[in-house]
């Protein structure tokens, strides 16, 4: 018991969020070299997933190997036992990038100072702010020219509609970088660029009014400083930690993870920052992660890459208790009993069957085809569900046709299990049924996969024809009147597969104006379950 409360105590899971480039994979492989389980950084995963032309269902497994061995990361660190959860992006973006998200007690934004906020980091934010998870900035690759600092903050204050708190600022950037002051400490800690792959390299630091910080920095930047620092105190947002704690409030760190600068400052700030494992929301109300039941719900499911093998690995994240191997669970949905079969887990690099694992983190479960996204597997006697896993706006529509119309069985039977396993979402125009499909994706990529899992699973050969819009909204007040809605004209009405509407919009604006037109209606960029 008290051994269980330890191991759970010392757990933190979080994502990290940011736009392809930004500098996740460099401050992940420096996260992992200061708990030692890399040596030397430069080796956490290859960049194939970056750049591919895709063509074969080879390729695509070969990505999807690379973010299934990248997904999820577990190293200790002083005392701590961590667990870093990827969201992959480019092309493998998708919608387990978000539910990724729902995974994580807390996430860490990794923005390029010279870029400021950008796409993918705008989109993910929004998971984390509709989870209420606390949000940390690490304003990355400082050694390069970046932005002004106030206009950086001002920007993620604006558009990502989150307070900020600077816990250090920094001294320059570029080729005059000179360094992070700590807010706190009130001490300045200069920079050399000599720590690169290493964690051997002393990070020097000096008092604010000590003297020879002016030599080192230069008196001009020492005046800059300490203006800055003035108008600081007097603007900035005070540091609530029950803000944060809320999601409400971001603290923001400098720093360049490629010369390993601030990093592990970075790191030790967010662990004392944030907490082990909160409870979860469950139909009967919330579970405490230290109860001695063990529970936990599916996130992820991915396809096999062997085509002889239709089953699947089931990510799951654990939510209370303990997991032992060969344990006997309850899959609630499925109302049985079962056994999870070859648990695995990520340890850095390798994947390795797991003996035992806490509430926060993350197993991979062989799934010969019985789970769905959201279920709840537990051990207590109270048969409780978590909370659903909610929808996720696509952004990419197409029509599918089947080539061969004989084959409309397979064709159905394909695309509906492929939609469930959650890969794409398919829907149908409002007034009609199955025979127009309408698909729906987060990242292009699973149009790929999609046109050729029919094709080699279910032998079935489709077209697809891309659709202009780029918006989808669910109609949350389930009392409006469709037929009497009153939208624009790049407006589509649709309807998934249990009959929910839903519009479809080209404009951004357009969904906007529909609202305006229509009083009362309510839209929603994610589905409830
Ligand atoms: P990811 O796509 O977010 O995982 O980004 P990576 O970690 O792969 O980094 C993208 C590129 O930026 C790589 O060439 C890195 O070497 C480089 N990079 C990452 N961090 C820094 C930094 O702090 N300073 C500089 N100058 N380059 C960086």
């Amino acid at each position: 018991m008290a051994d269980l409360r330890k191991e759970i105590e010392k757990r933190r899971t979080f994502a990290i969020i940011s736009h392809p480039d930004a500098g996740k994979t460099t401050l992940t492989e420096k996260f992992l070299l200061y708990g030692g389980a890399i040596n030397l950084a430069g080796s956490v995963k290859g960049k194939a997933t970056a750049r591919h032309a895709v063509s074969d269902w080879m390729e695509i497994e070969k990505q999807r190997g690379i973010s299934v061995t990248s997904s999820v990361l577990q190293f200790n660190y002083d005392g701590y036992c961590i667990n870093i959860l990827d969201t992959p992006g480019h092309q493998d973006f998708s919608e387990d990038t978000y539910r990724t998200l729902m995974a994580a007690d807390s996430a860490v934004m990794v923005i390029d100072g010279s870029k400021g906020v950008e796409a993918q980091t705008r989109k993910l934010f929004k998971v984390c702010v509709m989870r209420h998870i606390p949000i940390f900035t690490f304003i990355n690759k400082m050694d390069r020219d970046a932005n002004d600092t106030f206009d950086l903050l001002d920007e993620i204050e604006k558009e990502l509609g989150i307070a900020t708190c600077p816990v250090n600022w920094p001294i320059g950037s570029g080729k005059n970088f000179k360094g992070v002051y700590d807010r706190n400490t009130k001490k300045v800690m200069t920079f050399s660029d000599t720590l690169k792959g290493t964690k051997e390299g002393v990070e020097t630091e000096y008092e604010i009014d000590d003297p020879r910080l002016c030599e080192v920095i230069g008196d001009e930047k020492k005046d800059l400083l300490m203006e800055e620092i003035e108008l600081l105190d007097g603007a900035s947002a005070e540091f609530d930690m029950e803000l944060v704690s809320k999601g409400e409030l971001s603290p923001v760190f400098f720093g360049s993870a490629l010369t390993n600068f601030g990093v592990e400052t970075f790191l030790q700030h967010f662990l004392q920052m944030t907490t082990s494992p909160l409870p979860r929301n469950a139909d009967i109300g919330q579970i405490d992660p230290f109860s001695e039941d063990f529970s936990a719900f599916v996130f992820k499911i991915q396809a096999n890459m062997n085509k002889a093998h239709r089953d699947r690995i089931a990510f799951m994240r654990i939510c209370s208790g303990k997991f032992t191997a060969g344990m006997e669970v309850t899959h609630i949905q499925g109302g049985r009993k079962m056994k999870l079969s070859q648990p695995q887990q990520m340890m850095a690099q390798e994947r390795k069957i797991v003996e035992e694992a806490y509430a926060g983190d993350i197993i991979g479960v062989f799934d010969p085809g019985i789970f769905s996204i959201g279920d709840t597997i537990s051990t207590s006697a109270d048969k409780f569900a978590f909370e659903g896993i909610p929808t996720f706006a696509p952004e990419h529509f197409a029509r599918v046709r089947q080539v061969d119309t004989m084959k409309r069985k397979q064709f159905v039977k394909g695309i509906t299990q492929i939609a469930q396993e959650g890969a794409i979402q398919i829907f149908q125009e409002y007034n009609t049924g199955m025979e127009e499909i309408i698909v729906g994706v987060v990242g292009v990529l699973q149009f790929d996969v999609l046109k050729f899992r029919l094709e080699n699973e279910y032998n079935v050969e489709i077209r697809l024809d891309n659709l202009p819009y780029e918006h989808i909204r669910w109609i949350e007040n389930k009392e409006i009147d469709l037929d009497k809605l009153s939208g624009t004209s790049d407006m589509k009405k649709i309807k998934d597969l249990k009959g929910n509407p839903l519009l479809l919009f080209v404009n951004s604006w357009s969904v906007g104006m529909t609202l305006d037109r229509n009083e009362g209606l309510m839209l929603s960029e994610f589905g409830r379950n």
